[in-house]
């Protein structure tokens, strides 16, 4: 296994992320897609977390399944909304005793009807701080958002957090985007900061116009109108929507790399067609 600080040394990385899925079936599915993208042989792979623990158990199940059958490291995605560091403190428990050594500590969002979440935690870096204290050195990954995060007051107070969130971590992971230069900006604008931790780039291939319409919504992603335009024309032809989306995600890829991203971090959604697709157009690894 490998810490995830460690394999950015090697530049650029490729990773993918899974989401846990609910069913028996689903969950076979993605084992299937899991073994297709390891013979892409990624740098690591991550799986998502339920804010307010709705996924404890499948996540934590899955992370560790991968870690144990495939030469890459799966990360576990963490999130703090709602958690008690108790809660936590068990979570990491578990997650070093079977050998897991990377966590991307989350803040998550909090309950959509506007509850008090309860918890012990207000931001991700109040986890970072817990993650970093536990004896087993894990490798920590932060969330970034090149657009801004919707709960951001300014683009300075945001940075400003971001700096100091990276600082106490070892690398970050964007939010998907599909413009390059908000990406370019925020690594520009920490660098003015003086922190110069690697960032991957998230990058989504689309599958689904209303969902990813859905999702950026709730991030504050730019849909840039050609692209939606060209999206929406072609809604209910799925293949025609999944050619735009490797066409678009190859196109940032290529150009993030020229720019010397430190990896590219692929939104797999639990199917392996699209990054396929896009690792072979950019004929990486
Ligand atoms: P934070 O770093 O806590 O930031 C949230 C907001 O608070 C920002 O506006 C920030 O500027 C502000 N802030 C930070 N510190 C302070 C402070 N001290 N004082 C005042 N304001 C402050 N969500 C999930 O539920 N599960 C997942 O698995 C998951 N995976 C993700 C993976 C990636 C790569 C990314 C980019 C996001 C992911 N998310 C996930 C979404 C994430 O949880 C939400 O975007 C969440 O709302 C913010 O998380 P954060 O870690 O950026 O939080």
């Amino acid at each position: 296994m490998a810490r995830i600080g460690e394999l950015l040394a090697a530049r650029p990385t490729l990773s993918f992320e899974f989401f846990p899925p609910k069913t028996d079936e689903a969950e076979r599915a993605l084992e299937k897609t899991v073994a297709d993208l390891a013979e892409l042989r990624p740098s690591f792979v991550s799986v998502t977390y339920g804010a307010g623990g709705s996924t404890r158990e499948r996540t934590r199940d899955i992370v560790v399944r991968i870690n144990r059958d495939h030469p890459f490291p799966a990360m576990a995605h963490l999130t703090c909304v709602g958690h008690t560091r108790a809660d936590i403190a068990q979570l990491l428990d578990e997650y070093a005793e079977s050998g897991v050594e990377n966590i991307l500590a989350l803040g998550g969002d909090p309950p959509a009807d506007g509850s008090d979440p309860g918890g012990d935690f207000a931001y991700a870096s109040d986890l970072v701080e817990q993650v970093r204290a536990h004896p087993a050195g894990f490798s920590i990954g932060v969330a970034a958002h090149p657009e801004l995060h919707p709960r951001s007051t300014s683009t300075d107070d945001d940075r400003r957090r971001l700096a100091t969130k990276l600082e106490m971590a070892d690398f970050g992971v964007t939010q998907f985007f599909f413009e390059l230069d908000p990406y370019l900006r925020m690594v520009d604008e920490l660098g003015q900061l003086g922190c110069d931790k690697p960032v991957l780039p998230g990058i989504m291939p689309v599958i689904n116009v209303a969902g990813v319409q859905r999702m950026a919504g709730m991030n504050g992603t730019h849909i840039p109108p050609p692209l939606l335009e060209r999206l929406v024309a072609v809604e209910d032809q799925p293949d025609e929507v999944a050619k735009i989306g490797v066409e678009t995600a190859t196109a940032l890829g290529a150009a993030l790399l020229a720019e010397d991203a430190p990896g590219l971090h692929i939104y797999a959604m639990n199917r392996s067609a699209a990054p396929r697709e896009i690792h072979a157009n950019l004929a990486l690894g």
